[in-house]
Formats: structure tokens, C-alpha cells, sequence
């Protein structure tokens, strides 16, 4: 397994799998992995010859009070764990490499990235869209990899791509959780015992509110408020969103008619956690 730090890099070993005749596709990261980007990979080696995973701690989807220093790194276990899963090259890009002087063009996408995630971080999407558009670019993959733990992530991408026709198919993928049921984040790191204890509250709660959804309760502002009471109990927490919306265009609904992604943002302390389930009205 290789590791590039260059574009150029990329694109000259890319070019040496295509004469080959050989597929590729992309795993884009931060880094810190763990299970649940090794569930990517996993996948992502099972469906082409060749795997790119991507680490990169992307500057322009962090706000200027977000923990973009402090976002945890650690390039060797990383290394390590791409190599077993069988990725064939990292690519590790410094952010001057991605973002040359005077950078100045940016994907921004006028539907979807308003609510949800995009409320309190209202440059995140624009600065993934561009991020994960330029990784389009250098790798050209058949297929690219995300997880549906970010799910309003995953929905942007895919728009994305039907918008900007990439050609590129996007694969999402179930979330991998703890045991206890706290979905893997490499943000867990952040938390103290106390913390990590009182996190397994987002998940507890969408079940509790799945539960509700499968026994026939189609009102979602109480399927949102049995969610929002039981992320109360803990008082550790403090919610920064509980939302129902439609999985195809991300609008919130009322009366849950058609799949809807019931979506969690929950502080617990300073450290923001994300979770979600999707409920399939047809299952
Ligand atoms: P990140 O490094 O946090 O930007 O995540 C990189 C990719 O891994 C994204 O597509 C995430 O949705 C995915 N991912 C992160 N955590 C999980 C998880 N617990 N289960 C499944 N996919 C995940």
C-alpha cells in the first residue's frame, strides 16, 4: 500500500490502474479511523480492484470556533488499519496541496444544506461539497463510500453528483455503533467517562422513537417529542436538534407519509454528537 501526499501521485497511479483495466473506488475520511470507516473500505475492496482511501482533515467545513486543530490525528494506526483492510493507497494531501494560494472557487449547494447539521454550521456543506468534489476529480473513481451515521452528508453527495454529473455511483452505508449502542465517532475521543456513559442517550432515544414509528405513530411532532424527552433525562446533554424530515429532499414533514430520517444533534458537554435512523414507510 502506498501513501501519496501529492495529486500528482494520485493521478499517475490512477492512470497505471486504468491501463490495467482495473476500477477504483474512493473512501474519503478525516483520518482517526475506526470501525466505521474500516466498514467502508471493507465494502469498498469487495467492489473494486483498487481502493483509495482519503485523509484529510478538511479546513474549509470547519467554522472558526469548530475543532479543526484539535480534530485528532494519527497517520500510523491509520496507515495501519487501510494496509489490513487491503486499500491499496492513502492519499494524505497537506492542505496547501489541496487548497493552492489564492483558492477561490467553491461548491455550494442551494437546496438541502439549510437545516439540519447546516443550521449551526453554515459553511460545513460548502466546504464539503468542495472538498469531495476535488477528491472526484483527482482519484476519478467508479464508486465512492459513505457512511449513513452522517446522512445529511450522504444526501448532499448524492445530489451533488446528479447535479454536477460525476458519473461516479455513491454507496452509503449502515452505521457501525459501540455495543452500547454509541454510534463510532472518532469525536468520541473527546469524551470523559461521565460523558461517554451519558452519550449512549442519542441512541437510546431513536429507538425509542423508531419504536414509535414501527407501532404505527405517523405524527411526527409526537415521534419527535418522545425522542427530545428521553435525550432530556440526561443531564448531561443539551439538544441542538431532534428533526424528522423526508429522505429525499430533506424537508421536514409532518405526517410521516414516505421514508423520513429522524436526525439527532446532541451536545454532551462541549463535545456534538450526531446520530439517525431511517424509517422506511414500506418495511
Ligand atoms: P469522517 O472521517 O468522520 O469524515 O468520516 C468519513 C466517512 O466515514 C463518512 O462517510 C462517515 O459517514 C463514515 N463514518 C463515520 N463514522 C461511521 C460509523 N460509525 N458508521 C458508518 N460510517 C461512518
Amino acid at each position: 500500500m502506498k501513501i501519496a501526499g501529492t495529486v500528482a501521485e494520485v493521478r499517475e497511479q490512477v492512470k497505471q490502474w486504468r491501463k490495467e483495466g482495473l476500477t477504483v473506488g474512493l473512501v474519503p475520511t478525516m483520518g482517526f479511523l475506526h470501525e466505521g470507516h474500516k466498514s467502508l473500505i471493507d465494502r469498498a475492496v469487495k467492489e473494486n480492484d483498487r481502493v483509495v482511501v482519503s485523509v484529510f482533515v478538511n479546513p474549509t467545513q470547519f467554522g472558526p470556533n469548530e475543532d479543526f486543530e484539535s480534530y485528532p490525528r494519527d497517520m500510523d494506526k491509520d496507515s495501519a488499519l487501510c494496509e489490513a483492510a487491503g486499500a491499496s493507497l492513502i492519499f494524505h494531501p497537506e492542505p496547501s496541496e489541496m487548497y493552492l494560494d489564492g483558492y477561490s472557487t467553491f461548491v455550494d449547494m442551494s437546496t438541502l444544506t439549510g437545516g439540519l447539521c447546516g443550521k449551526t454550521r453554515p459553511i460545513h456543506f460548502r466546504g464539503v461539497c468542495t472538498v469531495v468534489s476535488k477528491l472526484f476529480n483527482i482519484v476519478t473513481p467508479d464508486r465512492a463510500y459513505f457512511g449513513q451515521k452522517d446522512a445529511q452528508q450522504l444526501a448532499v453527495i448524492r445530489h451533488m453528483v446528479r447535479d454536477l454529473n460525476f458519473g461516479i455511483e455513491i454507496v452509503g452505508c449502515p452505521i457501525i455503533r459501540e455495543e452500547d449502542g454509541l454510534a463510532k465517532s472518532s469525536r468520541n475521543t473527546y469524551l470523559n467517562a461521565e460523558e461517554r456513559a451519558a452519550a449512549t442517550i442519542l441512541s437510546k432515544a431513536l429507538k425509542e422513537g423508531k419504536a414509535a414509528l414501527e407501532s404505527g405513530e405517523r405524527d411526527a411532532a409526537k415521534v419527535k417529542q418522545i425522542v427530545t424527552d428521553k435525550i432530556n433525562s440526561e443531564k448531561l446533554s443539551k439538544i441542538d436538534y431532534v428533526e424528522i424530515v423526508d429522505w429525499n429532499n430533506l424537508e421536514p414533514v409532518e405526517k410521516v407519509m414516505d421514508d423520513v430520517l429522524c436526525a439527532v444533534a446532541v451536545y454532551i458537554g462541549k463535545t456534538r454528537l450526531i446520530d439517525n435512523f431511517i424509517f422506511s414507510i414500506n418495511s
